[in-house]
């Protein structure tokens, strides 16, 4: 039913989210070894939404007769210059994984796949919230900047982030 490509572009897109929970743990411990728990706590959280997601294609894959294959996750990169640097990369993380589900969207139309079109409906709802919420955390440290008092609150609120099961 999906052409090899789709499979295999579906495949990408597994790894893609389990790299982008790779990456969301090396924030995660960033922000531990800084004793920022509340951040911290936040992007285990995200890490765990990347978790859903890449299940989620590996679901539909297998229940669309596809194999499932699970391809190399590179060593995320660990060392940032500081909390700015580190928010600002789940914004750059999440806005590529919207132009990736973006091209998997147009190959799918081009294809006339309408049912792995229709899948990939939820995902770019999706990354339209991921975007903006990243974005609004990052807009929040920069206003903040080295201010100790308000980063504490931020961290605070946060720290108050659950996980909502899709
Ligand atoms: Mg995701």
């Amino acid at each position: 039913m999906l052409s090899e490509k789709i499979k295999s572009e579906l495949n990408q897109q597994i790894n893609r989210e389990f790299s982008s929970c790779y990456k969301y743990l090396a924030a995660a411990a960033y922000c531990d070894s800084n004793d920022m728990s509340g951040f911290a706590h936040w992007f285990k959280l995200q890490a765990q939404e990347e978790i859903q997601h890449g299940m989620k294609i590996y679901n539909y894959l297998d229940d669309m007769g596809g194999d499932v294959e699970l391809l190399p996750i590179e060593k995320p990169k660990a060392k940032f210059a500081n909390f700015e640097e580190v928010f600002q990369s789940a914004v750059d993380c999440e806005k590529a994984l919207a132009q990736n589900f973006n091209d998997l969207a147009s190959l799918a139309q081009a294809e006339n796949d309408q049912i792995t079109h229709s899948f990939l409906k939820w995902f770019l709802d999706e990354q339209i919230e991921e975007i903006a919420l990243t974005s609004s955390i990052l807009a929040k440290i920069k206003l903040i900047g080295n201010e100790t008092g308000s980063l504490y609150l931020l961290d605070q609120e946060l720290g108050k982030r659950t996980l909502i099961e899709d």
